[in-house]
């Protein structure tokens, strides 16, 4: 079991109160996750000590910032069993999916097949859409099952002998699926396609392998695994392949009047000045996550989830979107009430003191397989405890009396 209440003392932000002087209880890691003084203090002093841009000075200060940047690229590597020159920093696990995106507009052909999932997020969605209008391809995609689960029946169906490239999600940010990815990398593998996993979700909860897991291209956020925003990752076994996607300063070889040459992988994907504190930040971050443990993190996030989960199945008028059995799971937990809208349930829960997130939490077109507008989501991390599921049980008890039995 985690000691939550002492991590909970690295974490700044649950000194405060809000509404009116009550506990705050965080349910919403999955928007965003909050940050542990370590994060805090090497993103501010990187600014009062080290601060000058990285690659460039001929003075101290620009070797110390390059050091510091340089040994973050290495914790991120380290982190996900990777080798520093295959790690890019971008700002956001967004631009991370859109570089490869747009990498990727001369490799595709018309008639060649890009494939996703019902349960992406936006951000894993439409750069695809956008990558297949623009070369002609074709989209297809896994359905998700009435469970939750992706549909992996008609595996070879979805993943022809044409797919270029599978974007798929490694843990759902609605439904907290965790994706069978071996039977998904075995097809593609066969087939000649790549892989790139949107790992947002499940590199903050859970230990993550890109060698094991054996695709090739990764995507995350900073802002989700404790770090800072501003900083995202995009991690790839060849992207010597790849051409560059922004283009300026740093990312260059040589440079004549008429044309350029590029630098080679990683610095190629790095224009311009990068986000060093962020990137010092997140640093910072994978190396609190690596300390408590990623397996520790993750089984206490399925113990939670399993007793929100038991909690939720006992208040009538309740319905779970996602699996509710523990097996390949995270601790990400969608439902609705009936009878009371989510943004009204969300609301009230807030004058509790929960925050919980409600909307269709950037997958709009798995809510319209759902037939819902909007859920409202719980989402766990390490620095919540088993209080907290209660007060969110007890939040919707007291909310269903409020808005029901009036
Ligand atoms: C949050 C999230 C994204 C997008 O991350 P940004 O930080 O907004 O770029 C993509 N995919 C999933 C599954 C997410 O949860």
């Amino acid at each position: 079991m985690l000691d939550v209440s002492a991590i909970k003392k690295d974490f700044p932000i649950f000194d405060r109160t809000v509404r009116d002087g009550q506990r705050l209880i965080y349910l919403d890691s999955g928007a965003t996750s909050q940050k542990p003084n370590s994060v805090i203090d090497a993103e501010s002093n990187f600014y009062r000590f080290n601060n000058a841009a990285v690659h460039r000075g001929a003075h101290q200060l620009a070797e110390e910032a390059t050091e510091n940047f340089e040994n973050a690229r290495s914790i991120v590597a380290e982190f996900l069993g990777a080798k520093s020159d295959e790690i890019v920093f971008t700002k956001s696990a967004t631009e991370s999916i859109n570089l490869v995106a747009y990498a990727l507009t001369e490799k595709i052909k018309p008639g060649d097949r890009i494939v996703v999932s019902e349960m992406e997020h936006h951000a894993n969605l439409v750069p695809w859409q956008q990558l297949a209008k623009r070369t002609g391809a074709e989209l297809a995609w896994f359905e998700v099952t009435p469970e939750g689960r992706l549909d992996l029946n008609n595996i070879e169906k979805v993943i022809t002998a044409n797919t270029a490239i599978v974007a798929l999600t490694h843990q759902s940010n609605v439904l907290g699926t965790i994706n069978p990815l071996e039977q998904i990398v075995k097809r593609a593998e066969a087939v000649g396609a790549q892989v790139l996993l949107d790992a947002c979700q499940s590199v903050p909860h859970m230990s993550v392998d890109v060698r094991k897991l054996g695709v090739d291209y990764l995507a995350f956020s900073g802002h989700k695994a404790l770090g800072p925003t501003g900083v995202g990752v995009l991690w790839g076994k060849n992207l010597e392949s790849l051409p560059p996607f922004l283009f300026g300063g740093s990312m260059i070889e040589n440079v004549t009047m008429t044309d350029a040459t590029w630098a080679p992988a990683p610095k190629k994907f790095e224009a311009g000045v990068p986000n060093m504190a962020q990137a010092i930040g997140l640093g910072a971050a994978l190396n609190y996550l690596s300390k408590v443990g990623l397996a520790s993190i993750h089984a206490h996030e399925i113990y939670l989830a399993k007793v929100l989960i038991a909690g939720l199945s006992d208040i009538k008028g309740i319905n779970i979107f996602g699996p509710k059995d523990m097996e390949l799971r995270g601790g990400v937990v969608s439902f609705t009430l009936d009878g009371i809208h989510p943004h009204d349930l969300g609301q009230y829960l807030d004058s509790k003191g929960i925050a919980v997130r409600t909307g269709h939490h950037c997958a709009w077109p798995l809510a319209r397989k759902f037939k819902v507008q909007a859920t409202t989501r719980a989402s766990l991390y390490l620095y919540n405890e088993l209080s907290d599921v209660d007060a969110l049980l007890s939040g919707i008890q007291d909310a269903k009396k409020f808005f029901l039995e009036r």
